[in-house]
């Protein structure tokens, strides 16, 4: 964030004051986003750009986010398309309205295939995952969270 910051300040645009920044664990559809009250600019971000294979899709959504602290830009009219062109431009950027995964450096949603599926024999809850884990090896050792049943593999 604080590299973002200085990069954007560097060629001249005008960001607000960030207050705050914090990490959304729960959002699946939205990226970033940026509000602001009385101390400044809230900026939070998708705990789903946090890792490696994400750091220009983070790095590209904060920027995204901090172009919203400027002047008349808390949409995404003429003058937030005017700056997100010239930070691609003059950054190297890739700022988009709308990004998909793929710019993000996750895989497409429709190509999230589950490898295994379970249910609880208890309450019914139903788990799956993508790859081979900790839970997929011992399934039979797992408690269901809600009813403490055990796990029956489906597939
Ligand atoms: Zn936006
Ligand atoms: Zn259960």
């Amino acid at each position: 964030m604080r590299e973002c910051e200085e990069q954007l300040r560097a060629i001249k645009i005008p960001i607000g004051h960030i207050a705050g920044v914090s990490v959304n664990t729960r959002a699946r559809r939205r990226w970033g986003l940026c509000r602001k009250d009385a101390d400044g600019f809230y900026i939070s971000i998708s705990k789903r750009l946090l890792n490696e294979d994400t750091k220009d899709g983070l790095r590209n959504t904060i920027m995204h986010e901090l172009l919203h602290t400027c002047p008349m830009c808390s949409n995404h009219g003429a003058m937030w398309k005017h700056y997100a062109e010239y930070v691609n431009q003059t950054l190297g950027m890739n700022i988009k309205r709308v990004n998909s995964n793929e710019d993000k450096g996750l895989p497409p949603d429709e190509e999230i295939r589950i490898l295994h599926k379970y249910h609880c024999d208890g309450c019914g809850q139903v788990v799956t995952k993508q790859r081979e884990c900790k839970f997929t090896r011992n399934y039979k050792d797992y408690k269901c969270s809600l009813c403490g049943g055990r796990f029956i593999r489906d597939f």
